[in-house]
């Protein structure tokens, strides 16, 4: 489908949201006991979820206020869905294409909130200007167990995985698990981490089982709350070689994974940049996303991604972005348990094809290593 345009984004009623949605963020990054999770009002899940039901704010507010005391830049927010529920997850391995690879469960179980936050995704810019996020975090309290999600080795377990000194308490990672998987994708490595844990139960060269429990939920390292970061990593076990875990975790049994590659003009990615993804026929804003920003991170082999949405139950979304002050929007439809592609352009707009069928030689880029700005949070 093409683009087009339209000016009817409701643009009132900014101030408001805005201040919901930095208490959102505020909420997501404090510290959370365990009362303020899940059937609290306060918690955040609920927040977001109030948030969703204002009226269309229009994404064109300004992104990024600045939050002095915490020293941090405000990334634009998502709302979430309003229900905390979300159905079981797909059995790992799941891949409906020949190019997807949904083989993690997720780390946390299914009682609690596994899924990551909005405001906390792949390829997100927060605590910096500089400092990109190379995992997603799941919130979670302090003393959850973390799962394996998937077989493989321990390989790591302790302080220093960012800095390499074991003895190293300031590492931003914390006390971090590492797992070499028993397979692999077109033969290059699989990694996942686990990072900021209170408690570390799995041993280095341990054979842990999908579900294996290796630590507990903390908040060690760089960190203003208990949360779990995770990562995957492929083609090595190093910083420079994650990848969106949002596509290597299966997705729950029903709803799928929205995907985009967003540029510009000559044909650069766009960096950082907002999209709005609501369903029909509600009017009620969904989700907000942004492309990742410019550093650390790496797009899938095949899709060349730098948007990724999951968790979205299936049926028809809006997509629009603010693009030369004009708002282009597109629909895709989410089928249950796989990616729906679009891209964005400067020439053409959106479009919804998918990628090009890779040919024989189609293998996993390896990562050009950039030097860091600063350790990731
Ligand atoms: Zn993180």
């Amino acid at each position: 489908m093409n683009a087009s345009t339209f000016n009817n984004l409701p643009l009132q009623r900014r101030g408001g949201v805005l201040h919901l949605l930095l208490f959102v963020l505020l909420a997501a990054c404090a510290p959370l006991t365990t009362d303020a999770r899940g059937a609290d009002p306060t918690s955040t899940a609920v927040m977001a979820g109030e948030t969703a039901a204002q009226p269309a704010s229009g994404f064109e507010a300004s992104p990024h206020p600045s939050l002095e005391p915490f020293r941090f830049v405000l990334p634009t927010p998502g709302a979430e869905p309003v229900s905390g529920w979300r159905p079981p997850l797909y059995p790992v391995p799941w891949a409906v294409s020949a190019y997807d690879h949904f083989y993690f469960i997720r780390p946390i179980a299914a009682d609690n909130v596994n899924w990551p936050l909005a405001e906390y995704r792949y390829g997100g810019v927060f605590f910096a200007p500089d400092v990109i996020h190379t995992g997603v975090d799941i919130d979670a309290a302090e003393g959850t167990p973390i799962l394996a999600a998937g077989p493989g080795t321990v390989v790591s377990a302790g302080w220093g995985l960012f800095s390499g000194a074991a003895d190293d308490t300031s590492d931003p990672y914390g006390k971090a698990v590492v797992i070499k998987h028993d397979f692999g994708y077109k033969g290059q490595e699989l990694y996942t981490v686990y990072a900021h844990m209170s408690e570390i139960t799995a041993l280095v060269g341990q054979h842990v089982e999908t579900g294996d429990v290796i630590g507990l939920v903390g908040s060690t390292g760089l960190t203003t709350g208990p949360h779990l970061h995770f990562e995957v990593r492929m083609g090595g076990n190093a910083f420079y070689f994650t990848y969106n875990p949002e596509l290597w975790t299966s997705p729950p049994q029903g709803w799928g994974v929205l995907v985009g590659r967003v540029s510009g003009e000559k044909g650069n990615l766009l960096y950082y940049y907002p999209l709005e993804v609501r369903p029909e026929p509600s009017g009620v804003p969904l989700r907000r996303a942004l492309t990742y920003a410019q550093g650390a991170v790496n797009s899938d082999p095949y899709y060349q991604e730098n948007l990724v949405l999951s968790d979205l139950p299936a049926g028809i979304y809006k997509v629009t972005i603010n693009y030369k002050e004009k708002n282009l929007q597109t629909w895709v439809e989410i089928f249950p348990g796989q990616v729906t592609y679009f891209t964005f352009t400067d020439k053409e707009g959106f479009q919804v094809v998918p990628p090009p069928k890779p040919n024989l030689d189609f293998l996993p880029i390896t990562p050009t290593p950039t030097p860091p700005a600063s350790p990731p949070p």
